[in-house]
């Protein structure tokens, strides 16, 4: 017997888009208004093709109306009590909850995913959203202390999942103070729209939340606004990278969400049935237009044939058609050009060999649909395998080893999510922190909450949404306005008594090696830079590094990667044992620092015991600054935790030569990632005297790596490089704005100081949480717990 057709209606959906008019306007500054230009896109049915509604194109100006709007409602929202704040944020879920069936029907009528899928998934995601930052605007004060809004921010969301994108975006940055303006992707803003009506009914204060309608260049347009004090996107690594580029030279904060290639590995002793309706879930789901859809099957080699099996058999019985059909597995794809890419890259699967499979039945013929599919025998390195195809085509590999299913997993520049499933929880916790992603989930997949966090590792994106993690993108540390100018090269190189040629001088005493994986280096290209004390002697000289000298360092940063994984109290224990090694040394450290800097000895003191006790500080947090356990509402419980990003440059400041350096280079450590330090340019000869306290501290070689030269230069080395996960920089503004740019290539984390340094003295301005926050990336990590 065959299925019946269980249409859900959509007289409502349809009435209230006729409400709207023939042609839908924005809303801004609490108003409907219609785009200057007059322009407007039509925005389709997926489900069958035909045209659904008119929507604003807006431009420029619309764009400039939006933004000054928020910055007028700035003020006052961020004045308001916590508690006022936290009202409004609960009306609209309530609003939401009440209104839940139409916005589903209109989501699924605009985008195309099923029915199911917007009232039972997107819909209540969104209301929980919504709940769970009220409470967040309830309790900031307190919760994130010392933290202050920032100011308008400007959001970019995709067609995937337009009202759950929203709630993602909206919720937390209102919760903390912002005042947004939105923009929802082209092919589907309507939900937005309905969310707009709704800020009208609760009263929300005009300008607080502006929906700007629009497709790429509209939200260019917002990219650009010099007013926008921070950038939250999700959608493509190409417009992600895009965005890192047009906005290196501002301050602009960026969080970005992006794509992905998502392992599920499907060890030999899992459930084998639990794993199919898994697949189910992670590539079938939103017609597999999900970023962290596991869109990559690792199968143990001993199993690959039963459970290809099992995947066809359940092919065969999934059901393709009308997103409002309630018996519905898949829903039509969005729009043509997305139809028309997946295509094409199935075409190339088939052209580079991998068998494909499909079931036997056809897909409707009115509207934009494609079939699931399934690709065997695929190449790790082949196209299919490595680009993200964003539709309901898994490819499937087999792997024969644990160790092989993890570098399996990672043989991607993409790291959004991964799925594991095994019956052991040993081998399943043992997988997890290899597997390099933002979201693990283990026997289960695609499962989101408002209380975890998401978001990328590498080319996936960074920042969070969600969860506590996600709240601090939309704040800044308060103290930040009383970071002063950074002095880009100090005295003593300017008070040089004009010796360019260093064999004019007599009485060099010593020149400083670099040190790179726990040994002493002469520098690659054979030359090496004087340094001068205050009076404009030569106080010695060090190596003057290059790209060779770069890359030698990264890689021995690479050898030592074992750093991450070893305990953090064994971290902490070494730490200790450097300040253990630095106390001994202290007045040679102290006469160095008054040789360089002319000052006096009590005052070169007070530097190296502040480092002291700033190394006592981080070999403090190395074991304390932990992950949490959230709160998510399934069988699960989640464990965020907090890894290094990895290999990270850190270029130091030039002040406060000693200090500067270790409290740039510390927090990284304490955390476990491993470090090519450029040290000052000007006063290099305290990070090279350091390494000697190093090597006597069981810090592990290439743990720190220090390449001494022309900082900015040296900054720009690192910038460039492929296999740096994260940069720190204290230069310039120009030098922030360089590092920024050139780091979009492999999306590293970049912190820049946009030439403002904290008082480095001060313990205020350099709270260990701000630190550390920046030297780790969070995991959250999905674990069955409980009934
Ligand atoms: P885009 O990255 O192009 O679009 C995402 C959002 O950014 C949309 O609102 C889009 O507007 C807007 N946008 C486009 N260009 C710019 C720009 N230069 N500056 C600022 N905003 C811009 O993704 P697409 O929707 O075109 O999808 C393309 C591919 O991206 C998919 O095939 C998929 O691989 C990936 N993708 C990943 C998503 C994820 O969640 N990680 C989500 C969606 C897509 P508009 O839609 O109006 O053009």
């Amino acid at each position: 017997m065959d299925y019946g057709p269980a249409q859900e209606s959509d007289i409502l959906a349809r009435e209230w888009i006729k409400s709207h008019g023939p042609k839908f306007r924005q809303f801004v500054n609490g108003k409907w208004v219609a785009p200057k230009a007059k322009k407007y896109l039509i925005s389709r049915e997926p489900s069958t093709g035909r045209k659904l509604a008119s929507i604003p194109l807006s431009g420029k100006q619309d764009i400039n109306h939006a933004v000054r709007s928020a910055h007028e409602a700035f003020d006052n929202w961020k004045k308001l009590s916590c508690h006022v704040r936290a009202r409004y944020l609960y009306a609209m879920a309530r609003q939401i909850q009440k209104n839940a069936r139409l916005f589903a029907v209109l989501e699924a009528l605009d985008n195309g995913k099923t029915i199911r899928e917007t009232r039972d998934i997107d819909i209540p995601l969104v209301a929980r959203h919504f709940y769970h930052h009220a409470g967040w605007a309830q309790v900031r004060d307190s919760a994130l202390q010392g933290y202050e809004p920032l100011g308008v921010i400007g959001q970019i969301i995709p067609w995937n999942f337009p009202m759950l994108m929203l709630a993602w975006k909206i919720a937390p940055a209102l919760a903390m103070g912002n005042t947004v303006v939105l923009k929802p992707a082209e092919y589907t803003s309507l939900t937005a729209l309905l969310f707009a009506e709704i800020c009208e009914q609760i009263n929300l204060p005009p300008g607080v939340v502006n929906i700007v309608t629009g497709d790429g260049s509209t939200g260019a347009e917002l990219v650009k606004h010099r007013d926008i004090s921070k950038i939250a996107f999700t959608g493509s690594t190409e417009v992600g990278r895009k965005i890192c580029q047009v906005t290196a030279d501002s301050e602009k904060r960026l969080s970005l969400e992006l794509g992905g290639k998502s392992p599920f590995i499907v060890f030999d002793d899992a459930d084998l049935d639990g794993v199919v309706e898994g697949i189910v879930d992670a590539i079938w789901f939103n017609q597999g237009q999900v970023c962290c859809a596991g869109s990559r099957l690792l199968v143990q080699e001993s199993i690959t044939n039963k459970l290809y099996r099992k995947i066809k058999n359940r092919m065969e019985k999934l059901r393709v058609g009308h997103s409002l059909d309630k018996g519905v597995d898949i829903g039509a794809i969005v729009a043509p050009v997305q139809l028309k890419t997946i295509e094409s890259l199935v075409s190339k699967g088939l052209d580079e060999g991998a068998d494909m499979w499909q079931p036997s039945w056809t897909c409707p013929k009115e509207g934009w649909y494609y079939p699931p599919t399934l690709f065997t025998n695929v190449a790790p390195a082949s196209l299919i395998a490595q680009e993200e195809i964003f539709g309901p085509v898994l490819i499937a590999m087999s792997f024969r080893t644990p160790s092989e299913a993890v570098k399996l997993a990672n043989n991607t520049r993409y790291g959004l999510a991964a799925s594991i499933w095994t019956e052991n929880i040993n081998l399943a916790l043992d997988i997890a922190p290899k597997v390099k992603a933002g979201s693990v989930w283990v026997n289960c997949t695609n499962v989101f909450d408002a209380a975890s966090g998401f978001g990328g590792y590498r080319e996936s994106g960074f920042g969070r949404e969600g969860g506590i993690e996600g709240l601090y993108e939309y704040v800044r540390f308060g103290i930040e306005k009383d970071f002063l100018p950074a002095p880009t090269v100090l005295s003593p190189l300017n008070k040089s008594k004009g010796v360019g040629n260093v064999n004019q001088v007599p009485g060099i005493d010593r020149t400083a090696k670099m040190y790179m994986g726990g040994k002493q280096k002469r520098p690659d290209g054979g030359y090496n830079m004087p340094v001068f004390n205050a009076s404009g002697d030569l106080a010695g000289q060090v190596g003057l590094g290059n790209r060779k000298d770069i890359r030698n360092a990264v890689e021995a940063a690479h050898a030592a990667e074992g750093w991450s994984t070893t305990a953090a109290h064994i971290r902490a224990q070494v730490l200790y044992f450097v300040g253990e090694n630095l106390e001994a040394r202290a007045a040679e450290f102290a006469g160095r620092l008054s040789d360089l800097l002319g000052q006096t000895k009590r005052r070169s003191l007070r530097e190296v015991n502040m480092t002291l006790e700033r190394i006592f500080t981080y070999a403090a947090y190395a074991d304390k600054y932990e992950g949490t356990i959230h709160d998510t509402p399934y069988r699960n419980v989640t464990l965020a935790m907090k890894e290094p990003l990895g290999v990270m440059g850190i270029v130091c400041p030039e002040e406060a030569p000693l200090l500067g350096f270790v409290s740039a280079v510390l927090p990284p450590i304490a955390m476990g990632n491993t470090v090519v330090a450029v040290p000052s340019s000007t006063f290099p000869l305290l990070a090279t005297d350091l390494y000697q306290v190093l090597d006597t501290s069981d810090v592990p070689p290439g743990v720190v790596n220090i390449v001494t030269g022309d900082k900015d230069l040296l900054a720009d080395v690192l910038s460039d490089h492929d296999d740096v996960d994260g940069l720190w920089y204290f230069g310039s503004r120009e030098g922030s704005t360089r590092i920024r740019y050139s780091s979009a290539a492999n999306m590293k984390r970049t912190w820049v100081n946009f030439g403002r340094n904290p008082d480095w003295f001060d313990p205020a301005q350099t709270k260990p949480d701000y630190f550390l926050h920046k030297a780790v990336q969070i995991k959250n990590i999905w674990i069955p717990y409980g009934e």
